[in-house]
C-alpha cells in the first residue's frame, strides 16, 4: 500500500475535481481512495508514504500513436527531403535494415522518453518485425501498451517489407495470441494497418474480423493525411463505412482532411481519432488551414493525441503535444476560445484511454482504476505561481518537471530515477546500434554544418 499525501491532485474524474490538498491511496495495482487529504484514511499503515507537498498528481498520459522502431534513426531525415520521397528513399531502407535488438533498444529508448515525460500508456504504430522482442522491452520498463506490427499488402513492396494479404493477416493473428496478457496483463496487441492506400479491401475486412475474433480494437494508421498523397491516402470514409468496419473499436490516425459529413459519420459510429499535431506541422499537412479537430470534439468524436515518429514529430512528449494542440487551432481560427486547456488535457488522458478500450482502467484517478499516475515538481519556475493547475500544465509546464511516475501501482520513475533498468547503458548502446543501423541501410547523413571531431 502506497499513500501519496498533501499533493495537488487533478483527478480527471467525471466531475473533473481538483484537490488542492489531496491524497491518493494505492493498494496493489489499484487506486483505492482519492480525495481531500483529511478524508483519505488508509485501513492499515501504508508500506510507503510519498510526500506530495509541492507536487501535482495527474493520471498518466495516454499517447495513442507512436512508432517505436523509428527512434533508432530519429532525426536522420533532413528538412529538405520531399515529403513524397520519405517512404521510398528513407523509411523503407531504414526499416528493412532493423534487427530484433534494434527494435527492442529503440522501444526501450521510446519508453524511457515517455515515462520521463509522464506517459504511462501508449499505442504502437507498428513494430516492423519482432513484436516479441518489443513486448519484452516494454514489459521490462513496466509500461502499459497496445502493440502492433507493420501491416500492409501493398503491391510493389519489396524484400522483408513485402507481405501478401494472407500472410499479413496470419502474422497479426499469431501476434495477438502471443502478446495477449504479457507484462502482467498490461500489454496487448491489435491489428493496426498502415493506411495511405497500402491496404486492400480484403486486408481491411480481415483486420476487422481479427479484432472481432480476439476481442480487441483495430486501427487504420494513416488516413486523410497529406495533400501530396491525395490520390493514395484519401480513401473516402464512406467507402470504409460501406465495408462495415467503422465502430467504437476503430482508431483512425491523422484525419486532417475530413468533411462535415465525415465528422457526423465518425460521431455516429463512435470512431476514435488520433490527432498528431507536431507530425502534421513538420510534414506540412496543412493543419491550421484544414484541420477540423475542434469540430470533431464538438460533435462528440473522441480525439486523442499521438507523437507519431522519430522523423515525423521527433518526440513523444505529451506536454509539447498538448501545448501545440492548444495553440494551433486558436491561431488558425483567430479565436482564443478554441481548444481550451481543459479539452486538451482530456485528449491526453480520458480520450486516449477510451481510444484504446481502456476507459474503465486508466485515464482518470478513481477508486477501482489502475494506479497509473505522474507527479510533477511544483518547485520549478514553470509552475509558479500556481493559479490554475490545468492552465499551467498546458501552457507553461514541460516534461522536465516530471519527478515520479507510477504504472499499475509500481513506481517506475522514483524522484527522477528510473527504477527498472540501467538507463545510461541504453543510451550508450543505442549510439552504437544506430550508427551500424544507418550504415547498413545505406542512407546518407550529412549535417549542414561542419562537425569537428
Ligand atoms: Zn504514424
Amino acid at each position: 500500500m502506497i499513500l501519496i499525501e498533501h499533493a495537488v491532485v487533478v483527478s480527471m474524474d467525471a466531475e473533473r475535481r481538483i484537490f488542492r490538498d489531496g491524497s491518493v491511496l494505492v493498494d496493489g495495482r489499484d487506486v483505492v481512495q482519492i480525495g481531500r487529504a483529511a478524508d483519505v484514511r488508509p485501513p492499515r499503515p501504508p508500506d510507503r508514504v510519498i510526500d506530495g507537498r509541492n507536487r501535482l498528481v495527474l493520471p498518466g498520459f495516454v499517447n495513442t500513436h507512436v512508432h517505436l522502431s523509428e527512434h533508432m534513426n530519429r532525426g536522420v531525415m533532413a528538412d529538405e527531403i520531399a515529403v513524397d520521397r520519405y517512404m521510398a528513399d528513407w523509411l523503407i531502407p531504414l526499416y528493412s535494415a532493423m534487427t530484433p535488438e534494434d527494435e527492442a533498444c529503440a522501444a526501450t529508448l521510446a519508453c524511457l522518453e515517455m515515462i520521463r515525460t509522464g506517459t504511462t500508456t501508449f499505442c504502437e504504430a507498428g513494430t516492423l518485425f519482432d513484436v516479441g522482442a518489443v513486448a519484452d522491452a516494454v514489459a521490462r520498463l513496466g509500461m502499459r501498451a497496445v502493440l502492433g506490427r507493420w501491416t500492409w499488402d501493398m503491391a510493389g513492396a519489396r524484400g522483408r517489407m513485402r507481405y501478401s494479404t494472407d500472410e499479413a493477416l496470419r502474422r497479426n493473428d499469431e501476434m495477438i495470441a502471443a502478446v495477449k496478457d504479457r507484462g502482467d496483463g498490461r500489454i496487448a496487441a491489435w491489428p493496426l494497418l498502415l493506411g495511405f492506400g497500402t491496404c486492400s479491401e480484403e486486408l481491411i475486412r480481415g483486420a476487422h474480423a481479427l479484432a472481432d475474433k480476439h476481442g480487441t480494437g483495430w486501427g487504420m494508421m494513416h488516413l486523410a493525411s497529406h495533400p501530396s498523397r491525395k490520390t493514395n491516402d484519401t480513401m473516402p470514409l464512406a467507402t470504409l463505412d460501406a465495408l462495415g468496419v467503422l465502430d467504437a473499436r476503430t482508431k483512425l490516425t491523422h484525419m486532417v482532411y475530413v468533411s462535415a459529413g465525415d465528422i457526423a459519420l465518425l460521431a455516429r459510429r463512435g470512431v476514435h481519432v488520433v490527432h498528431c499535431p507536431t507530425a502534421a506541422l513538420k510534414h506540412t499537412k496543412g493543419l491550421g488551414e484544414h484541420g477540423r479537430f475542434p469540430e470533431m470534439l464538438a460533435a462528440g468524436v473522441g480525439v486523442s493525441l499521438g507523437g507519431d515518429s522519430g522523423n515525423g514529430s521527433n518526440h513523444f512528449d505529451m506536454l509539447r503535444l498538448m501545448h501545440v494542440t492548444a495553440l494551433v487551432s486558436k491561431d488558425a481560427r483567430l479565436d482564443t476560445r478554441v481548444m481550451p486547456p481543459e479539452t486538451v488535457l482530456e485528449m491526453a488522458t480520458v480520450h486516449g484511454a477510451a481510444a484504446l478500450g481502456l476507459g474503465r482502467e486508466v485515464g482518470s484517478l478513481e477508486p477501482g482504476k489502475r494506479a497509473d499516475l505522474v507527479m510533477f515538481d511544483l518547485d520549478t519556475p514553470e509552475w509558479r505561481p500556481l493559479v490554475d493547475p490545468v492552465n499551467s500544465l498546458v501552457y507553461a509546464a514541460s516534461g522536465a518537471s516530471v519527478r515520479t511516475v507510477m504504472i499499475d501501482g509500481r513506481v517506475v520513475l522514483d524522484d527522477g530515477r528510473i527504477t527498472t533498468i540501467d538507463e545510461t547503458a541504453v543510451y550508450r548502446r543505442i549510439e552504437t546500434l544506430s550508427r551500424e543501423h544507418i550504415a547498413r541501410a545505406g542512407v546518407p547523413v550529412t549535417p549542414r554544418w561542419p562537425v569537428v571531431s
